[in-house]
């Protein structure tokens, strides 16, 4: 469902992907670990469309990333991929509910009552029912961490990216929002993470990626990064686990 094939990207005189091969097939869970700068939200954001590569080739969901040409083809992009950040970025202003209906109902044209009933079933699966009226700011980081997952899910997508969404978080809280994203990964759904949570990537992942100052050094099964590899630079990394 993603295929990266030599993908290099500059910000300025900057490398910061020096050709990137990557194969994502449907329903796998896919962890991305490596050290600060390695390039690892970078990747999520070419997936996205939301920076351009200078080379190379990305295929999402059968589209070709690299060639959009038009905005109703960023737009169709946007409608299969699902994105949830470190923030949040939740509207302040609209209640829980309300924020998961907006997209549905503004981007994809669903009626308001059927994106009502929709975002009520998510927020079930997201264990916060009982928060639909409540507004952000009145909820956890944690909590409105699982409305911002149940906004992505809400529109339908095929693959969601996830960068760092634990890492703001207070230590309790990170938690219910593993656990959130280990349902939906069981469940089925493609899924990338960007991740410092070790444990919780080898639990979960099909595959782990290791990035390293703009290449991918290494990839494999859970066992094969983070306890039989060869290379010191990931031995090192994961040092904690093996
Ligand atoms: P972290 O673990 O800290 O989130 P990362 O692996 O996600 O790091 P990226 O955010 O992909 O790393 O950044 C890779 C490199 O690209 C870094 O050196 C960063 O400074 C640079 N970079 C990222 N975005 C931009 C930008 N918009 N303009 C210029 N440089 C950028
Ligand atoms: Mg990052």
């Amino acid at each position: 469902i993603v295929r990266l094939e030599d993908v290099h990207l500059s910000f300025g005189q900057t490398q910061v992907l020096k050709g990137i091969d990557l194969t994502i097939n449907k329903g796998d869970a896919v962890s991305i670990i490596g050290p600060s700068g390695s390039g690892k939200s970078t990747i999520l954001r070419c997936i996205n469309a939301l920076v351009t590569a200078q080379s190379g080739r990305i295929t999402v969901a059968g589209i070709r990333v690299d060639q959009l040409a038009r905005e109703s083809e960023r737009i169709a992009l946007r409608k299969r991929v699902g994105i949830v950040f470190q923030q949040y970025n939740l509207f302040p202003h609209l209640t829980v509910l309300d924020n998961i209906v907006i997209a549905p109902v503004r981007i994809l044209g669903v009626a308001r009552a059927e994106a009502e009933k929709t975002a009520r079933e998510l927020l079930d699966r997201v264990r916060l029912a009982d928060k639909a009226n409540a507004y952000p700011g009145q909820l956890s980081g944690g909590q409105q961490q699982r409305v911002a997952i149940a906004r992505a899910l809400a529109m339908k997508p095929e693959l969601v990216l996830f960068d760092e969404v634990t890492s703001a978080l207070d230590p309790e809280t990170v938690g219910e929002v593993l656990w959130v994203i280990r349902d939906l990964i069981r469940e089925g759904m493609t899924s990338i993470l960007v991740t410092h949570e070790m444990r919780f990537a080898e639990e979960i992942s099909d595959k782990v990626v290791f990035t390293e100052n703009g290449r991918i050094v290494g990839q494999g099964s859970p066992q094969q990064i983070f306890h039989d590899s060869d290379n010191p630079r990931i031995r090192q990394f994961v040092g904690g686990l093996s």
